[in-house]
This record gives structure tokens, C-alpha cells and sequence, in this order.
């Protein structure tokens, strides 16, 4: 229990601990950095902690505060949760009752107005239970433009007894006008170390598989303790199959690409609807790793350290042109995916386009 159980980004902690041990506690702030660093963990155990009948700058959990304070945010969640299964839009914001801590978050691919019109209502009134309100916001960059206006008003004119605590990757996502009146707290990835030690302790993994693990969760505790290995070198392996594929087709030992698996390997890409955007993110990172060990050599800072071998052949096979012209393609999909435009990733011609380019190549220097 208490401020000991944060992982990482320990001067973030320090920081709303000194606020607490000063009575500076602003109206309010902005948490910003990557997700799954703690953000939204620390923002809680900071209401806790605020509220806690024992400790000045920590919470003990045990008080009746500090367990009334649980509930509240264990109610939130479940109150998120149950709107955003429901599948009459209007009935998601229907009744909506806010506690003196709570958590609000996107319902739908949005914090709606509803939710902010509510948040208005009650910000001004006497804390019920607890000494003093908190209103966190997680996913703040979220918040529908049209509620952004009517927030912003609240926060104009401070209610006395509230706390607001904005949580979002980057603050530059969020309107200056809002931004402006919040003091911020920046959090960074969490060391590698850290993580390794956290699913050493937290999860059953084979000991050659933590290494990975904790090198593709990228700084992030929460990516760390749900991932979810074996999909992840599922989906990993058939781009192994793309740019094997691919790679034989184009450098200087190029044979004939096996289109056959070639094709199979696009047609598996992009038939994962459900996990396309986990499918850009691997092919990203294996793309960047190829660059990375084309640049410098350097092996120790790839993300797939299980495959230095292999990438290093194919970076070598791709060049940079090959590896850039593929990266581009695939940050087109991810804004494409973005805007919600149909899903096509387009590796086909890309790729053929890329080989076809290659063969042009070697058959003006004379090449087989
Ligand atoms: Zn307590």
C-alpha cells in the first residue's frame, strides 16, 4: 500500500507528494506522458492519498477514507464499463451520478458532453463524503470538442473544493487554453530493468522470453504486465514470411521472390482486422530495427533481440530506400486506419513495386 507500490517515474511521485506534504495542492493538473508509465495509478493514489485519515503524503488503504476512496474508483470503473457495452447511444450517459472521487473516462471514442455537463453540475457543490473532490480525467485529449468549451468554463472559475487531474499522452493534444491553466507533471517510460524485475515477479514467463518481453513493452508497466507474448510472435511471424519473402527478391543475391508466399503472407496482414493496428506496430518496429542495425550495427538497442540474424540479412538485402519506402507505406495505413478509411495496406504493390525496381536495376548493370 502507499506511494512504495508506484512503479517507476519516481520524481513524478515525489513531486505530487511534496504538494501534499506543503498543502500546495493546485486546482489543476495535467498528467502527460506515454501510456501504461502510471499516469492514472499515480492521479488515483494522489486523491487517496489527499483524502486518507492516517498519513499527510501517502495513504494507508485501511482508514475508512482511503477504503471509501477505493470504492469510489472501483464504482467508476465498473459504471465506465457497463455504458460502454450498452448499445442504445442515448441510455449510455443516462443517470449518470458522480462521487466525490471520480474517474471519468471516454465512453465512447469520446468523454461526452454529458459527462462534462455533469461534471459542471457538481463540481461547485460540497463534497459529500470526503474532505475534498477529485475529477480525473484519463484519455483527456479525448474530450468531445464540444464539451471542451464548457470544461474550460469550469476551470475558469476554480471550485473551491475540487481538484481536477487531466491525464494524456501529450499535452500538445490538449487546447492551450485548457493546458494553460493546469500544472503539469511529466512522466517518462519506465527503466527496462524495472520491468524486467516486474514480470519476473508478476508473470509466469520463461526466462529467455522476460528479456523480449520487457524490450517490446517499450517503458510501459502496463503493456509489460498484459501482454500477451505468443499472439505478439504469432503476428511477428508472418511478416518474418513477408520480408523473407520479399528480401529474396531484390539486393545483390536476388533470386525469383516466392510470390506464393509472398501473397499469403500480405493476405494474412491485412485479413487481421482485429488486430491491425498491433499488426503496424510489429511491422514498424521490425522495420525500425532494420534501420538501426543497417545505421550502426547496433544490436543491443533493437526491439526483437531474439532476431538480430535475420534482420540484419534482410536490412541488407532492403537498403535503406526499401526499408524507408516500407515504413512509408505503413504510416500511410496507420492515418488511413485512423480516419477510419477501409483497411488496405497496399503491401502488395508496394512491395512488387519495390522488386520490380530492384530487377530494372540489376538488368541495366548487366546483372543476372
Ligand atoms: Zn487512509
Amino acid at each position: 500500500m502507499g506511494f512504495d507500490s508506484f512503479i517507476g517515474n519516481t520524481a513524478a511521485a515525489q513531486t505530487v507528494r511534496e504538494m501534499l506534504r506543503t498543502d500546495r495542492l493546485p486546482g489543476a493538473m495535467l498528467f502527460t506522458g506515454a501510456e501504461g508509465v502510471g499516469k492514472k495509478t499515480l492521479a488515483l493514489m494522489l486523491a487517496q492519498a489527499a483524502v486518507c485519515e492516517r498519513f499527510e503524503d501517502d495513504f494507508c488503504g485501511k482508514c475508512a477514507r482511503c477504503r471509501r476512496a477505493a470504492e469510489m474508483i472501483a464504482a467508476a470503473e465498473e459504471d465506465l464499463a457497463r455504458r460502454r457495452d450498452l448499445k442504445e447511444s442515448a441510455r449510455r450517459v443516462e443517470g449518470l451520478v458522480y462521487f466525490d472521487l471520480q474517474l471519468i473516462a471516454p465512453i465512447t471514442r469520446y468523454v461526452l458532453s454529458e459527462q462534462i455537463r455533469v461534471l459542471r453540475q457538481v463540481a461547485y457543490t460540497r463534497p459529500f463524503e470526503l474532505p475534498r473532490r477529485f475529477f480525473i480525467i484519463d484519455q483527456a485529449q479525448d474530450i468531445h470538442w464540444q464539451a471542451v468549451d464548457l470544461l474550460l468554463k469550469v476551470m475558469e472559475e476554480p471550485p473551491e473544493t475540487t481538484t481536477f487531474i487531466l491525464v494524456c499522452p501529450n499535452a500538445g493534444e490538449l487546447r492551450s487554453t485548457i493546458r494553460s491553466r493546469c500544472q503539469r507533471v511529466a512522466f517518462s517510460p519506465v527503466d527496462e530493468d524495472l520491468i524486467l524485475r516486474l514480470l519476473r515477479e508478476r508473470r509466469n514467463v520463461p526466462e529467455p522470453k522476460q528479456q523480449l518481453m520487457a524490450r517490446l513493452s517499450h517503458g510501459s508497466v502496463g503493456r509489460a504486465l498484459g501482454f500477451d507474448l505468443p499472439a505478439c510472435l504469432a503476428r511477428r511471424d508472418v511478416w518474418l514470411e513477408f520480408f523473407h519473402s520479399l528480401s529474396g527478391g531484390i539486393g545483390p543475391r536476388a533470386r525469383t521472390p516466392d510470390w506464393q508466399q509472398f501473397f499469403d503472407s500480405t493476405r494474412k496482414l491485412t485479413g487481421d482486422r482485429d488486430g491491425f493496428d498491433d499488426v503496424l506496430t510489429t511491422g514498424t518496429e521490425l522495420l525500425r530495427d532494420m534501420l538501426l542495425l543497417l545505421e550502426s550495427g547496433d544490436s543491443a538497442s533493437v526491439s526483437h533481440l531474439d532476431i538480430v540474424p535475420r534482420l540484419k540479412t534482410w536490412a541488407a538485402a532492403l537498403g535503406f530506400q526499401g526499408i524507408l519506402t516500407l515504413k512509408e507505406g505503413l504510416d500511410e495505413a496507420h492515418r488511413l486506419q485512423i480516419r477510419n478509411v477501409n483497411q488496405q495496406l497496399g503491401l502488395d504493390s508496394l512491395a512488387i513495386g519495390l522488386a520490380s525496381a530492384a530487377h530494372a536495376g540489376r538488368s541495366r548493370t548487366g546483372g543476372p
